[in-house]
């Protein structure tokens, strides 16, 4: 049988408007696709220029990957006797800072090539250029691939998740920018890798050396506040180039620093440069949240109020916004606190987004918890907010108003909210956003292989649990591998159409983890090492 293509055979092609459409969609995107490829080409030429060293052991093939601060390459190098190998190629930007090139480097070399924990094969440098070169592994996008995942693989990627988080923890590192695109995952060998210590920094008694002098946005603001002195290995500048309005899936890296104006929680800084709890410290103009009707504004201050000034402010002005949605011109005129808030919107821990100045392993713990709440929910991203409140003000809508504003007691912030909004039940919610609540026992195969793409909670969307309705699925594109190699396991992609297995019936203790993971209070949310004993993964083997 002939597919109908819409277009009558016997019309005069020349004419046909039909046609003359999809020519023209068709050459444009051709176009498109020669210039794409004709950047990547000039790109690779750039690269070979800029360390020419490279020529010597790899072939370029491809651009894999592209951030504000590196470029990764597809290669293929004749390392050793035996077949081609293929290596990621990740050029980092030459206005990174060397320590923090370093520390990245002593990451992937100390804590990585076991455990999930992608390695290092070599690096090569010449002058402000840095290549770090790494096993390739070949990996699906995680949109792709969201709503066609059996249950078991789930908790396979979960399970493989903490097991690379574990290690990682174990040396004292703090990822910081935990999420998909950073946990390279291969469905067919079933092989996982964490990538991307760009951002990563040191807990108190880190094992990674370097990270001891790695400096968060917040010290580097200390400093420059204090006029000290801040590390220089050489004349590269601290910062980068501010980058683009970043969107969900970028990331705003320590080293950039961005106009926060809508989020300023002030701290300030005693004599010998130490963060002081500030003494009167409100900080945000009030973020809302939804629609007009049912907005939800959010304030966030220090806890430990005390009537007085902020280090900008003559010591006798005094203020009346405390404990208002509104934020004063005497506010306005102190100085910002700052807090280490560098990672993926989406993935902040309350912690980070409240700008709390001590943050632990567990922030990596809370961005593994979005993660797997997109898994079971089926979409991804789950949240997207244009900035830190309204981003706190989406968590509230999910894990509530009052229980947001209760833990971030415990970690020294106040925050004020304008309407209070119930916690909700996590598989109630995840079951609706599925498309398979109590009522619906099963997914229906419109929704089952569409991985959406719009947001569970956007700042469109109603804070209330029933108005989290689902939007309309966006389009399953099959191709779930990265392109750029000639051996792409395209041939793979059918047998993984869509798995309703296990979705029926999901245990309890999936979502008792996904509350322990995005516990509010950082103190007793779940480590990566309990998480891996935890009664989810009981039939797991370390
Ligand atoms: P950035 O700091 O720019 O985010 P990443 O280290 O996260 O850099 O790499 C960007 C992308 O490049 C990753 O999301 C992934 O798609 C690809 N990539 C990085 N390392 C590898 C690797 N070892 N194998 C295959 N792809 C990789
Ligand atoms: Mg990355």
């Amino acid at each position: 049988m002939e597919a109908s293509l819409g277009i009558q055979m016997d019309e005069p092609m020349a004419f046909s408007p039909q046609r003359d459409r999809f020519q023209a969609e068709g050459s444009l995107k051709k176009n498109e696709q020669n210039f794409k490829l004709a950047g990547v080409k000039k790109d690779i030429e750039k690269l070979y220029e800029a360390v020419p060293q490279l020529s010597n052991v790899f072939k370029i093939k491809d651009k894999i990957g592209e951030g504000t601060f590196s470029s990764v390459y597809l290669a293929t190098a004749q390392l050793q006797v035996g077949p081609e190998e293929k290596i990621a190629l990740k050029h980092l930007i030459p206005t990174s800072h060397p320590i923090r090139i370093a520390a990245e480097l002593q990451c992937l070399t100390v804590a990585g090539g076991q455990d999930n924990v992608m390695g290092v094969k070599y690096c090569f440098r010449k002058n402000d250029h840095v290549v770090i070169a790494m096993p390739y592994l070949e990996h699906e996008s995680f949109l792709d691939i969201l709503n066609s995942l059996s249950f078991q693989e789930v908790r396979e990627y979960m399970f493989n998740l903490f097991k690379a988080l574990k290690r990682i923890h174990q040396f004292g590192i703090v990822h910081r920018d935990v999420k998909p695109s950073n946990f390279l995952y291969n469905r067919h060998l079933k092989k996982y890798a964490l990538v991307d210590f760009g951002l990563a920094q040191g807990t108190h008694d880190t094992k990674i050396e370097l990270l001891k002098f790695v400096q968060s946005e917040a010290q580097q603001e200390r400093c420059s506040q204090n006029k000290s002195h801040i590390i220089t290995g050489n004349k590269i500048p601290l910062s980068g180039p501010v980058p683009k309005e970043l969107d969900q899936q970028s990331t705003t890296k320590a080293s950039v620093k961005r106009p926060y104006t809508n989020a300023q929680i002030q701290i300030k800084q005693g004599k010998d440069g130490k963060l002081m709890k500030q003494s009167k410290t409100v900080d945000v103009l009030s973020r809302k949240l939804a629609t007009k009707k049912k907005a939800i504004s959010t304030k966030v201050m220090n806890s430990a109020v005390m009537r007085k000034t902020a280090s900008s402010c003559p010591a006798s002005l005094t203020c009346d916004c405390y404990a208002t949605d509104k934020v004063c011109s005497i506010c306005l005129s102190r100085r910002q606190q700052v807090a280490p808030r560098a990672g993926t919107p989406g993935f902040r821990a309350p912690e980070v987004l409240t700008k709390c100045p001590d943050q632990t392993t567990a922030i990596d713990m809370w961005s593994a918890g979005v993660i797997f709440l997109s898994l079971l929910s089926g979409r991804y991203p789950f949240y997207k907010a244009s900035d830190d409140l309204t981003a706190l003000a989406q968590i509230m809508t999910i894990r509530g108003s009052r229980e947001t504003i209760q833990a971030a007691k415990t970690f020294g912030k106040s925050i004020l909210c304008s309407k209070e909004v119930p916690a909700q039940d996590l598989r109630k919610l995840c079951e609706r956003l599925r498309g398979m609540d109590s009522s619906t026992p099963k997914l229906t195969s419109d929704i089952q292989g569409h991985a959406s793409h719009q947001p569970a909670i956007s700042e469109k969307t109603d804070h209330k649990a029933s108005c989290l309705v689902q939007t309309p699925p966006g389009q399953y594109s099959g191709n779930s591998f990265k392109k750029g190699d000639s051996n792409s396991c395209e041939h793979c992609f059918d047998e993984y159409n869509t798995n309703l297995e296990g979705w029926n019936e999901v245990p309890d203790e999936a979502y008792d983890l996904l509350d322990k993971l995005l516990d509010l209070n950082p103190a007793s949310r779940i480590t990566a090492e309990a998480a891996l004993l935890h009664p989810f993964f009981k039939d797991m083997s370390l």
